[in-house]
């Protein structure tokens, strides 16, 4: 069966995107599944969190461009359990470069449909705005998974891109489904916290049940180069990604 597709989305920053999208990759590899995370935001903050560098090295810029084939623009992190497409600062500039081509949100998906039948998952990073990088993601994609922050204003844009995810569906891919919004840096001391997690599980009902605590960990462990699973094992940021890994096989439908 070919992989599904997931991109995770939210056009703000820092709300825990390539977190959750490397956390949960990490987690599906450790259980067993075959994962891709594709790296799709020029930042590259998930590729060096996998501790992967090489500027140089061929990723999804040259994959969306065309340039190489899926297969060459893929490498194997094996302390992590993935399989990982790199990006670079290059990928700036395909937002740019894709604007004259035909069929130019629908670049990625051309791109990763030679990987389907490899692998279980495909996580798509993006970078935070609904640009063409990000079109292109929810273009190739089955599922969106979508951060929101436990802090003042979380539910702002979100209006936004469930628009575009409307959009994407009527005119780019009626397969795009929503699995789920995700509460991250949730801070139990606070009262802010809460309030924001009950007023978004009011308003979206897909909401996970699993919430990912604010822990100092899971701030450190990128900058190792180490997922949670290697920096903190055991830890309860691990714990709680490894819930939510348990509830996104579940929802996709997906027998362990
Ligand atoms: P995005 O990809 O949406 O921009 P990130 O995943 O990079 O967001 O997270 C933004 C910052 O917050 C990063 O420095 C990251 O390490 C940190 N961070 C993410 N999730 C948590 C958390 N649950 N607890 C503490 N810090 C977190
Ligand atoms: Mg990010």
């Amino acid at each position: 069966m070919a992989a599904r597709v997931v991109t995770f989305a939210n056009q703000k920053g820092g709300v825990g995107k390539t977190t959750t999208a490397v956390s949960l990759s990490v987690a599906l590899g450790r259980r067993g599944q075959r994962v891709l995370l594709v790296d799709l935001d020029p930042q590259a903050n998930a590729t060096s969190a996998v501790g992967v560098g090489g500027a140089d090295s061929l990723g999804t810029y040259d994959a969306l461009l065309g340039d190489a084939e899926a297969r060459d623009c893929i490498v194997h992190v094996k302390d992590e359990y993935i399989d990982l497409m790199p990006s670079r600062s290059a990928l700036a500039g395909a937002e740019v470069e894709l604007v004259p081509a035909m069929a130019r949100e629908r670049k990625l998906d051309a791109a990763i449909a030679p990987a389907r039948d490899s692998y279980d998952w495909i996580f798509i990073d993006c970078p935070p705005s609904l640009g063409l990088l990000t079109i292109n993601a929810l273009t190739a994609s089955d599922y969106v998974i979508v951060p929101v922050q436990c802090e003042y204003m979380a539910l702002e844009g979100l209006s936004r891109l469930m628009e575009t995810l409307e959009l994407v569906r009527n005119n780019l891919n009626s397969r795009l489904n929503m699995l789920g919004v995700v509460l991250t840096m949730y801070d139990g001391r606070t009262r802010l916290s809460q309030q924001v997690a009950d007023e978004v599980r009011d308003h979206i009902r897909s909401t996970f049940n699993t919430i990912i605590p604010r822990a100092v960990r899971l701030s450190e462990a990128p900058s190792h180069g180490l997922s949670i699973y290697r920096y903190d094992p055991g830890g309860r940021s691990a714990t709680a990604y490894d819930d939510l890994a348990g509830e996104v096989l579940e929802r996709a439908g997906v027998a362990v």
